[in-house]
């Protein structure tokens, strides 16, 4: 498909989200339509985050399509090329591929006439009836404002675009940051190099990963009989989903994920200052819990040290830290994390009336659902604001928006739907509601975290159980969204009188 055509969808992304989309739409006998993919691959998240270690903190059985299961899975927790490939496959059994539009990166979008228009970098354009904004939170990544940072002559990259070109062996490397992504690089790559400064701003809490590689004997079970492998995903989601009580009602209940996070770095590390060091100070799942079962072990290694002042400058070959001190270093590996908050990534978005979707946006990202945005119709963005989670699978999350935009579509197919909007009164409503809840959470107990914008508001996770979430986007309601019922762009059989009387008065043509 050229250009500059026009479809019923356009998706932006191919992760996780646009690939569940995708399916779902051609179950529903709607092949027009197209995923706009920056990138020269398949895959998102999956294809960026190639760093040494890479693997989901979530086991496979759970973190996959729930109507794709994989007997095939090597270990509990697979790592990254594992989740990449079976992202591939699904591509394929599903025939996504021949709709993905490589090298495509949406710049802008502007309702019009009832159609999205889809400005693509280099000028093209493109249509659609509906929208949809699957490129995910986690996927621009974000470098710490540090005076000096282009000056620096060394090798530096981020953990979202590592550079295996670059040999780090015998190399004195400094690590900003200790999030998720540092702490399974980290031990990867200690061994290897000569040096290694990890700058550390605040301890995460990091617990035992229970992983394991599954016996062959387990996998030709889970393959044959299906049941089996159902309940072992049934048990890890009620396993994961529990611990919503303690983020969400209870957060006293989090003193045992303390307790437990104090047991494994007396486990793990001899040295009694690095001990303290890398002890926490705020409640677990405050900040994402994390997990690995070497990352303490690596940093009491004699080329480790664990720095916790500030970066007062980068120079040429060195940074220097606020307390005066200069450290030589070859290489400097950025684990800090993610533009979160942009959620489409730096799109200019202009909704009904050209409202902008920053301005809209200003006091902080809000959608109903996650969803949809008031003023901005037939537009849907997966694992958009307050979808995130702290505690379980992201992959249960798009399952559940995708049914709700699915059921959308049907929707506005049977009317004849030009466009819905979803009510303003109602998207309000919706998020103080949301955030009153968010106010008895763990995430609200003093900690600074990406989870919170520049304004301190939670705009990323959802307040409680998931299975709460599936059960409010089972069913699309229309009476939340203003419907507007002009035209026939989705409509495949042969419109009513009263339709093509509409469709003539909006100068649109009427099917023969
Ligand atoms: P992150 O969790 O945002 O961590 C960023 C780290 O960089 C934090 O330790 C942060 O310190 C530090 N940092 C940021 N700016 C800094 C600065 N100016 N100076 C010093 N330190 C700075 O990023 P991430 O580790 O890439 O993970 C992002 C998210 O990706 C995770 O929360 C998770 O949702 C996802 N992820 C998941 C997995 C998985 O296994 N499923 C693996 C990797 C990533 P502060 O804590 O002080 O802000």
């Amino acid at each position: 498909m050229d250009m500059g055509q026009h479809v019923t969808v356009a998706i932006i992304g191919t992760g996780f989200s646009g690939l569940c989309m995708a399916i779902k739409l051609k179950e529903a006998g709607i092949d027009d339509f197209v995923l706009l993919e920056r990138a020269g691959a398949i895959g998102g998240t999956w294809r960026d985050n190639t760093y040494p270690g890479c693997a989901c903190d979530v086991p496979s059985h759970l973190y996959s399509l729930s109507f794709e299961p994989s007997a095939r899975w090597s270990r509990v927790y697979a790592q990254q090329p594992e989740i990449r490939s079976y992202l591939e496959r699904c591509f394929d059994k599903y025939a996504v591929r021949p709709h993905v539009r490589f090298h495509t990166k949406v710049v802008g979008a502007a309702f019009e006439d009832d159609r999205w228009r889809i400005r693509i970098e280099g000028g093209h354009e493109i249509t659609a009836d509906v929208l949809v904004a699957g490129a995910g939170g986690l996927s621009n990544p974000a470098y710490p404002k540090l005076r000096g940072r282009e000056r620096f002559r060394g090798e530096q990259f981020h953990s979202a675009t590592w550079n295996h070109d670059y040999d780090l062996t015998g190399k004195r490397v400094a690590v900003i940051g200790t999030g998720a992504s540092a702490i399974q690089f980290i031990p990867e790559i200690q061994p290897k190099v000569g040096k290694l400064t990890l700058f550390q701003r605040t301890a995460p809490w990091v617990l035992r990963r229970p992983d394991r590689a599954f016996h062959p004997a387990e996998k030709f079970l889970f393959e044959k009989v299906p049941a089996i492998r159902w309940l072992y995903r049934q048990k890890i989601y009620w396993q994961h989903e529990w611990r919503a009580f303690g983020f969400t009602i209870y957060p006293p209940m989090l003193k045992v994920a303390a307790r437990m996070g104090k047991a494994h770095i007396r486990r793990s590390i001899k040295n009694p200052e690095l001990r303290k060091k890398v002890t926490p100070a705020f409640t677990p799942g405050c900040k994402r819990i994390l997990m690995s079962n070497d990352y303490y072990q690596s940093l009491d290694q004699p080329n480790v040290d664990v720095l916790t002042n500030g970066i007062a400058e980068v120079k040429e070959h060195s940074i220097v830290t606020d307390d005066g001190r200069e450290i030589p270093v070859d290489a400097i590996i950025y684990g800090t994390g993610f533009a979160v908050h942009e959620y489409i990534g730096p799109v200019d978005i202009r909704g009904r009336n050209g409202i902008d979707l920053a301005t809209a946006w200003k006091d902080g990202a809000e959608a109903y659902l996650g969803t949809t945005i008031s003023g901005f119709p037939n537009l849907f963005i997966l694992t958009g604001p307050n979808t995130g989670l702290g505690h379980n699978s992201m992959v249960y999350m798009i399952e559940s928006q995708v049914h709700y935009v699915m059921e959308c579509i049907k929707l506005m197919r049977e009317r004849s739907l030009s466009f819905v909007d979803v009510r303003e009164d109602l998207q309000k409503k919706y998020n103080e509601s949301l955030q009153n809840r968010l106010k008895g959470s763990v995430w609200s107990t003093g900690c600074a975290s990406w989870y919170l914008n520049e304004n301190g508001k939670n705009t990323t996770l959802w307040p409680s159980f998931t299975f709460a979430f599936r059960a409010r986007t089972r069913r699309f309601e229309p009476a939340d969204y203003e419907l507007g019922q002009k035209g026939l762009h989705l409509v495949k059989g042969k419109p009513k009188p009263q339709e093509r009387a509409a469709n003539k008065l909006n100068g649109r043509a009427n099917p023969a």
